[in-house]
């Protein structure tokens, strides 16, 4: 299914693909992924995730896979490779009748917390989309070396695509860390379809390889979030958009000015 993603016509062409991490049970956030609170931000527990998911069953006219794309068409996208991919993830997107596409950080492959090859390989044959995280999550993929980047996407793909029995053409950036020469790096690699943490419906082409944003889900985060943002809705998508900028221009003057930004971008649209 993968070389088609390539002739696919972007013009006017829209995605809004939502970024999940990992879903634990009864407060268990060791259980899955990565550890360490930085991370546990990220993770989502059971039940509200399944709110999410049913506001977005009322929100999205349609939740696809690739390269399948319709005109605004609802992706939904799952970090790092933790073990709950398999469950309760799956499980629970395949009772909406969709499939996700779920990124591995290979390095981690069958270690505590992570999927194993088989999971790996059982996601796929149901219908589920796996792609690269790299190999080893490095802190700044954008701080890397040109080697060192072709590396992290090659040996990953070559690890997924021998696990699969088929090419892996499907990736997604870790910690959002994406620049022009991540996005060739991954273009050479053989990555067809590239997803960023930049908070947008666009979609752009680098040399064949779509590159697509995300909106990001985190702990704390009710379901008008992720309805909001499979629908499109100003309110949800131009507020994270806004946070994200601020993030960027921040970066430039330092980490105080950062917080200030967003305390009190958070304070102003606060329920
Ligand atoms: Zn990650």
């Amino acid at each position: 299914m993968a070389p088609s993603i390539s002739k696919m016509d972007l013009s006017n062409m829209r995605a809004r693909s939502l970024m999940f991490h990992d879903v634990v049970e009864n407060g268990d956030y060791q259980s899955s992924g990565f550890p360490g609170e930085g991370a546990h931000l990220y993770k989502l527990e059971r039940a509200p995730f399944e709110r999410h998911l049913a506001a977005i069953a009322a929100a999205a006219p349609s939740v696809a896979t690739l390269p399948a794309l319709a005109p605004n068409s609802v992706l939904l996208t799952f970090d790092d490779g933790g073990a709950s991919f398999h469950h309760p993830i799956a499980p629970l997107l395949e009772q909406h009748g969709w499939r996700g596409h779920f990124f591995i950080t290979t390095d981690r492959i069958g270690t505590p917390g992570f999927l194993t090859e088989a999971q790996i390989l059982d996601l796929h044959r149901r219908g589920h989309v796996v792609g690269s995280h790299s190999c080893s999550h490095p802190t700044r993929m954008s701080a890397l070396s040109r080697p060192e980047l072709d590396r992290e996407w090659r040996q990953s793909l070559a690890r997924l695509s021998a696990i699969l029995g088929e090419p892996v053409t499907v990736a997604s950036v870790p910690g959002g860390f994406y620049s022009s020469q991540v996005g060739q790096s991954a273009q050479a690699a053989g990555i067809r379809a590239l997803f960023t943490s930049e908070p947008t419906a666009r979609i752009s082409s680098l040399a064949g390889c779509l590159v697509l944003g995300r909106y990001s889900l985190q702990r704390g985060m009710g379901p008008e979030w992720s309805a909001g943002f499979a629908a499109g809705r100003p309110a949800q998508c131009l507020r994270q958009a806004a946070l994200w900028k601020a993030k960027r221009i921040a970066k430039t003057l330092g980490g105080t000015a950062y917080l200030k930004l967003r305390t009190a971008l958070l304070d102003r649209n606060s329920p």
